[in-house]
């Protein structure tokens, strides 16, 4: 069964229509991008999916529970100031009803491990480099282990280097068996880590092309057969 489903799903605000009859589904361990210019409904349709807000028409449906279970990073960090970084993502998990000392530690730590932020875990949000910021958001987001990772222009304040290290980061992560949904308007990332593509243009589904099949050892089979 699909994770999230969409059916029909419209949404006006007021006499502006951001998305008309769009209906997909969505799966664990997908790995997708929404694309279309501004305006095109993409922030939309992720706020639909994360539940942030309700169709005019049409119905999406989730995996009970799933609710719980969303992650979200934006363009902007949105830190505590005057919280460390380990305190930051610690919150998260406070906020998802963990509050042992000892769980808290053995969730957030090997995270920090994992995405490089050991060496940082004391410093405050003011101290980071914007690559810093954004790795702890995305510490943030998945120390709760959600199914589904929302991404709004995650990139969008980062300079390349540090922008090729989250998707890297977000790759990972769909590798786990979470879904990852990631709206960008720069389609460079779409070459460089090939997934489905969702491109929406007025509020419409223009085309929504599956993911590039990469089997592990085909590349073997060719060979095999090639009789090389
Ligand atoms: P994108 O993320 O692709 O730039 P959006 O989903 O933000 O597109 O917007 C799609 C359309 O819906 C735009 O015309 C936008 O002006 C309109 N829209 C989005 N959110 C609101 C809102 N809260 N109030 C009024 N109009 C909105």
């Amino acid at each position: 069964m699909a994770l999230i489903r969409l059916e029909h799903v419209s949404k006006r605000y007021g006499d502006r229509i951001a998305l008309t009859d769009v209906s997909l589904s969505l799966d664990a361990g997908e790995w997708v991008f929404l694309v279309g210019p501004s305006g095109a409904g993409k922030t939309t349709l992720l706020r639909l999916v994360a539940f942030a807000e309700r169709p005019t028409s049409g119905r999406v449906e989730a995996e009970p529970g799933l609710r719980r279970t969303i992650g979200s990073l934006g363009q902007e960090f949105r830190l505590l100031s005057d919280r460390s970084v380990y305190d930051n993502i610690a919150l998260a998990c406070q906020i998802a009803g963990i509050w042992g000392r000892d769980q808290i530690g053995d969730r957030v730590r090997p995270l920090l491990d994992e995405m490089g932020l050991r060496a940082l875990e004391g410093l405050f949000p003011g101290d980071l480099s914007a690559g810093e910021k954004q790795r702890v958001a995305l510490a943030r987001a998945l120390v709760r282990h959600p199914r589904i990772l929302i991404a709004d222009e995650p990139t969008g304040n980062l300079d390349p280097a540090a922008a090729a290290q989250i998707f890297s980061m977000m790759r990972q992560f769909r590798d786990r068996d979470t879904l990852v949904i990631t709206a960008t308007h720069v389609e460079e990332w779409t070459q460089r880590h090939p997934g489905r593509v969702i491109r929406l243009e007025q509020g419409y589904v223009r085309s929504d092309a599956p993911a590039p099949r990469v089997e592990t050892g085909s590349l073997a089979q060719a060979r095999e057969a090639g009789g090389a």
